[in-house]
């Protein structure tokens, strides 16, 4: 995913709407976000309009989660909607391809194997048995008597026959008429979380946070993340600003690496080396989880980033309690 994506993600975790919509993919309440159908506003995301206030601002937000690389969608449905009142109450009329008439019979069409004669199934009727109307014999097992050989359609209007219907729509709001060609067609999705996004949201929420509660606990100021301005203009995220609250605003970035299989890579000391090299912060930590390789240890060295390593977020804390608390007292 383009860095651009991750900074606009980044702020949308800050934002208390995407929290309590996010925290229900997480705790399981939801996996898959369907819409609802509404007959007269068509598809509506009521768990998200519980969230965000009403009902136009849920396309937006979930647009903007799914822009953001948030969230993944599939495709649920297509709404029509009517082009002159724009109300989603609009049903279908097969119509006649001659007169346009939706009074139109929909027909089955009827073979009898033995002589051969076809007909709409209407003609072979009698109660409730069929009677072939050219040989007058009754036709009782299907595709062993008689076949079913395809639809016919009748215009009650005209008497015109023809197999396949035009299709037109039929607002029961303003009972305007529209065809295919002027109706207004909204697809509709379905959504849920991304997995990398599941495991981003995991490690800012499950691991940052005890971190920033530690730090505001012990005198700091903190944003998380944080974007601060480096000489050249650029911003750069950190997942932790700290400021001492005193006048020498000291800041601590503090950057978290954590790897599923066994080590971090030096690819996030490089990251966080071009970053502090931009900012000039006080201090850089990078918090490693569970341990750094041997070589992103060595770089973390040269660019004066302090690597601390640790297992889990209590760890994590423990040491930075360690490193970070003794030395801003000194
Ligand atoms: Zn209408
Ligand atoms: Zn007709
Ligand atoms: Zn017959």
């Amino acid at each position: 995913m383009p860095k651009t994506n991750k900074i606009k993600r980044a702020e949308l975790y800050k934002d208390r709407s995407t929290q309590a919509f996010l925290n229900k993919f997480l705790g399981n309440e939801i996996s898959e976000l369907e819409p609802v159908y509404d007959p007269k506003l068509g598809y509506r995301y009521p768990i998200v309009e519980s969230i965000v206030g009403d009902s136009s601002n849920a396309e937006d937000f979930l647009n903007k989660l799914y822009e953001a690389g948030i969230l993944e969608r599939r495709l649920y449905d297509k709404i029509i909607y009517c082009p002159k009142c724009g109300s989603a109450n609009v049903s279908v009329h097969y119509s006649c391809p001659y007169c346009k008439s939706f009074n139109i019979q929909k027909s089955s069409l009827i073979e009898h194997v033995k002589c051969g004669y076809m007909d709409i199934e209407e003609n072979f009727r009698k109660g409730n048995k069929l009677f072939c109307p050219k040989c007058h014999e009754e036709l009782k097992k299907l595709d062993v008597d008689y076949r079913r050989a395809g639809i016919w359609c009748t215009c009650k209007d005209c008497s015109k026959s023809f197999d396949i219907p035009d299709t037109a729509h039929f607002c029961r709001g303003c009972h305007a008429g529209s065809t295919f060609e002027d109706a207004v067609i909204k697809d509709v999705y379905a959504y849920s979380l991304k997995k990398q996004v599941k495991e981003e949201v995991a490690v800012s929420w499950v691991v940052v946070n005890p971190i920033r509660e530690f730090l505001q606990e012990n005198g700091f100021e903190v944003e998380s993340p944080a974007f601060l301005k480096g000489k050249s203009g650029a911003n750069h995220m950190f997942d932790v600003a700290a400021y001492k609250g005193d006048v020498t605003r000291k800041v601590t970035v503090i950057d978290l690496a954590i790897s599923t299989e066994d080590v971090v890579p030096e690819q996030p000391v490089i990251a966080l080396f071009a970053k502090i090299f931009d900012v000039s912060p006080d201090r850089a930590y990078l918090i490693a989880i569970p341990e750094m390789s041997e070589n992103g240890k060595k770089m973390a060295g040269l660019y004066n980033i302090k690597v601390v390593e640790a297992r889990n977020q209590k760890e994590a804390v423990e040491a930075l309690k360690d490193k970070l608390i003794r030395k801003t007292n000194k």
